[in-house]
């Protein structure tokens, strides 16, 4: 059963989204705070996404995400927030969520959004070594679709399922710019409400991975006013 942690210390709130979520088909863990959430996860993971709030006793929905994406890098994650500020925003998708809400949210988006991660990451996970090719190879760089590893000159980079999914599209357009636009459309999907900022910080968190210096970097090249460049 495709299960999903949702972390809110509110329970009028969290009650509503794990009955919509249930009915939805999903099993739900609920827990009012992030100390109970990695509990749950642990004893009762993994799950295929969470959804977790900010604001919450003790550790934070921030520190919470970062801890469970260090362990995690296929679980999807969207962080709840009562703020509509920017900086929390990208501060949220810069340690490792996939997305991000603000409060007061409509359930129904919510779910749609849990679904649109989840089919993305199951999407982008071959099953079997039938299912087309296996390995991209870019210079230096290869790209294992079945471990989901990039390796750069044999040495191994672990990538989540977002900067591996712009990793393809870029191993797949050699050379070519690519609108933000176009990289948001294919790897977030056509239905996506969000904003191409999003793109900006995992290609930022995709230099710290694999580029020699970050600030100069030699492979994810800028096209001012447009998008990226792959450059093996
Ligand atoms: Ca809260």
């Amino acid at each position: 059963m495709r299960k999903v942690l949702v972390v809110e210390d509110e329970s009028s709130i969290r009650e509503l989204i794990a009955l919509n979520l249930r009915m939805a088909g999903w099993e739900v863990l609920e827990a009012e705070s992030a100390e109970r959430g990695l509990q749950r996860l642990a004893a009762e993971g993994p799950c295929a996404a969470a959804v977790l709030d900010v604001m919450l006793p003790g550790m934070n929905g921030f520190s919470l995400c970062e801890t469970i994406r260090r362990d995690d890098d296929n679980i999807g994650i969207i962080i709840l927030s009562a703020k509509g500020l920017e900086e929390d925003k990208i501060r949220g998708l810069s340690i490792g969520a996939d997305d991000y809400m603000t409060k007061p949210f409509s359930v129904s988006e919510l779910l749609a959004r849990i679904e649109a991660l989840c089919r993305r990451v199951n999407r982008s996970r071959p099953q079997s070594a039938d299912e087309g090719e296996s390995r991209l190879v870019s210079g230096q760089f290869v790209l294992d679709q079945k471990s989901r590893i990039l390796y750069k000159s044999g040495r191994p980079i672990d990538l989540t399922q977002v900067e591996f999914q712009i990793m393809e599209l870029f191993f797949q357009n050699p050379g070519t710019a690519l609108v933000r636009e176009k990289i948001l459309e294919g790897v977030w999907g056509p239905s996506y409400y969000g904003d191409v900022k999003i793109v900006d910080v995992n290609i930022r968190r995709l230099r710290m991975k694999i580029e020699d210096a970050p600030s100069s970097p030699e492979h994810i090249l800028t096209v001012w006013g447009y998008g990226y460049r792959w450059n093996a």
